[in-house]
C-alpha cells in the first residue's frame, strides 16, 4: 500500500507545533539573514541545537557579518564557539569563510546549491538547508532524520541520504521541500527518535508501516509488594554502556554520530584504553556532556568513562581495593535520587588465570553497591564478562568451564540476582539470540555467535523505575555492542 505522504505531513505540521523548532530555523526567522542561516547551520553540525544556539549567540555578537568574521583568528573563533561539536575544524571553516564569500561571491552567501557547495565547511546537506530556509527555494535537505524517517514510511527505500535526495525530487511535491527538513527533524528528535521510536504515542501509528523499526518497549514491571521506595515522577532517562574497545579507535569510525542517534543521558563507556589527555578534543569533552574518566594506570588498558547530560553530584573512582583501582574498573557518580555505578569487570583469562581475583571482584563489587542501595536507588551496568545462562550465548555446551562461562562465575550472578538485584534485559526479552558481544574471528557476528556479558542492573528496591531495556546490536565499531536502560 502507498504511504499516503500529504495526510502524514499535514498531521505533522500540526503535531510539530509543539516541538522544539530546530536551531537553525529559529535563526532564520529572528534574523532573515542568509549569512547566519549559513553559520549556524556550520555549527550545527553533529551538535545538539542548545549548544549550537549558544555559540550561534556568541559568535555573532563579535561577528554579525562576513567583514566583521573575518577580523576574528582561528583560537578567537575556537573559543567563541566551544564546545560545539569538531570546534576546530569549524573555526578553520569560519576563518576561511569571508575570504572566499569575497573573492568569488561580492562577500554575499549564494542560493545555489552548486555554489554553496564551493563554500569552506559546505557539503550538500548544509546547502540545501541553507537555500531553503535562509532563501525559501526549492531544496530537500536530506540529514539523517529525513533519510531514516522516509524509509520507515516506505516512501522511499534507500540506502545513503543522497539517494533519498534524489529520489525525493522525482517523488515529492515540490511545494513540500522547503518544509519537510523542519518537519522531520523536529519529529525524528521528538517522537520518531533513531533508537526506541515512540510508536505508542505517535500520531502516524495507525498508517505507518514501521519498515525495519523496533518500537521502544514502554511499560513499568509488576510492582513488588515490598518494593518500598517511591517511583518518583521524575523524566525518563536514556542510558547507554557500551564496552568501546578502545576508545581513540571508535573515536574515529563514527562515534561522535552513534552517540547523537542514541541521544543518551548517560552513556558509560567500558575498556577506553586511554588516558584522557590522549583523546581528541571532541571526545574528552563531548558536547553537551560532563564527562568523567577513571583510567587504568597502565596505558592503553582496561579503564571507564562515563558521560552525563547533568553533572553528577559527587564522583567516586573506584571501589577501595588497589588491586582493582589501578586497573581503572569501577566509577560511581552520584545523582539526586540514584548512584550509576560503571564497570568492567575483570576477564578470568583463557587460561583461567584470574579466576579467583574475578571472583574477589564480584564480592567487593557486591558490597559496595548493597552499601550504595541503602542509601538510594543504584543502576549498575557494564561489561560483566561473564554470560548468565545458557540462553546467554550462542554454543553454550562447547563452553562449559571456559572463561566468562565458568560455573563460579555463572554462580555469582545467581547469588546477585537471588538478592534481588534485577537483570534489566531479560524483564522484558525472553528469546535467545540476542547477544553483546561477538568474537572478531571467523565471522561470529555475522553469523550470530555471540555472548550476552554488558548488562544493566539495579537495586532490589528499584525495579518499578525501570521503564525498558534493550540490546543495540545493530550498533558497530566495536566488537561489543551498546546495551540501553530507560530508567525513571
Ligand atoms: S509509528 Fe513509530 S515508526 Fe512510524 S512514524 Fe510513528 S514513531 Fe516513527
Amino acid at each position: 500500500m502507498t504511504f499516503d505522504i500529504e495526510k502524514a505531513l499535514q498531521i505533522l505540521e500540526h503535531e510539530v507545533q509543539n516541538y522544539q523548532v530546530p536551531v537553525v530555523d529559529l535563526i532564520a526567522v529572528q534574523t532573515h539573514d542568509p549569512f547566519k542561516v549559513l553559520v549556524a547551520t556550520i555549527l550545527s553540525a553533529r551538535t545538539k541545537d542548545e549548544v549550537t544556539a549558544q555559540a550561534a549567540a556568541r559568535l555573532f555578537a563579535r561577528a554579525a557579518t562576513p567583514q566583521e568574521l573575518a577580523a576574528l583568528d582561528e583560537p578567537t573563533l575556537q573559543k567563541l564557539i566551544y564546545p560545539v561539536g569538531f570546534y576546530k575544524n569549524k573555526a578553520a571553516y569560519l576563518a576561511a569563510l569571508p575570504g572566499v564569500l569575497e573573492k568569488n561571491f561580492a562577500s554575499q552567501v549564494p542560493d545555489e546549491i552548486d555554489q554553496l557547495i564551493t563554500l569552506p565547511g559546505v557539503g550538500r546537506k548544509t546547502a540545501n538547508l541553507v537555500r531553503a530556509v535562509a532563501f525559501h527555494k526549492p531544496a530537500i535537505c536530506v540529514d539523517t532524520h529525513v533519510h531514516r524517517i522516509m524509509n520507515i514510511w516506505g516512501y522511499v527505500q534507500t540506502t545513503t541520504p543522497l539517494e533519498t535526495e534524489m529520489a525525493l525530487r522525482e517523488k515529492l511535491p515540490e511545494r513540500h521541500w522547503i518544509r519537510v527538513n523542519s518537519l522531520l527533524v523536529a519529529f525524528g528528535q521528538g517522537t520518531c527518535r533513531p533508537v526506541g521510536p515512540h510508536c505508542e504515542r505517535c500520531v502516524l501509528a495507525s498508517f505507518c508501516p514501521r519498515i525495519g523499526v523496533t518500537p521502544r518497549k514502554l511499560r513499568a514491571l509488576p510492582k513488588q509488594q515490598d518494593a518500598g521506595k517511591v517511583v518518583p515522577t521524575t523524566p525518563i532517562k536514556r542510558m547507554i554502556s557500551w564496552n568501546v574497545n578502545g576508545l581513540r579507535a571508535v573515536a574515529k569510525n563514527g562515534f561522535a554520530g552513534i552517540v547523537g542517534d542514541l541521544a543518551p543521558d548517560i552513556l558509560a563507556l567500558q575498556e577506553i584504553k586511554a588516558m584522557p589527555e590522549q583523546l581528541p578534543d571532541s571526545v574528552r569533552e563531548m558536547a553537551g556532556f560532563t564527562a568523567y574518566f577513571h583510567p587504568a594506570l597502565k596505558k592503553g588498558y582496561s579503564g571507564v568513562a562515563t558521560y552525563s547530560r547533568v553533572p553528577a553530584e559527587t564522583v567516586r573512582a573506584g571501589i577501595g581495593d588497589p588491586r582493582f583501582d589501578d586497573e581503572g574498573r569501577v566509577l560511581t557518580l552520584e545523582f539526586a535520587d540514584f548512584y550509576f555505578v560503571n564497570c568492567y569487570f575483570p576477564n578470568s583469562r583463557h587460561d583461567l588465570s584470574r579466576l579467583e581475583l574475578k571472583g574477589e571482584f564480584n564480592l567487593a563489587l557486591q558490597e559496595f553497591v548493597q552499601g550504595l542501595a541503602v542509601r538510594k536507588s543504584v543502576v549498575i551496568c557494564g561489561d560483566f564478562n561473564v554470560a548468565h545462562t545458557e540462553k546467554d550465548l550462542a554454543n553454550p555446551a562447547a563452553n562449559v568451564n571456559n572463561a566468562g562461562f565458568t560455573p563460579e562465575e555463572r554462580h555469582w550472578m545467581d547469588a546477585y540476582i537471588h538478592a534481588g538485584w534485577l537483570d534489566t534485559f531479560r524483564a522484558y526479552h525472553q528469546e535467545p539470540g540476542r547477544y553483546s558481544w561477538w568474537s572478531y574471528r571467523s565471522n561470529a557476528r555475522e553469523r550470530n555467535i555471540g555472548w550476552r556479558i554488558d548488562y544493566f542492573f539495579v537495586d532490589p528496591g528499584s525495579r518499578d523505575r525501570v521503564m525498558g531495556a534493550d540490546i543495540l546490536d545493530d550498533i558497530p565499531g566495536s566488537d561489543h555492542c551498546p546495551v540501553l536502560l530507560d530508567f525513571q
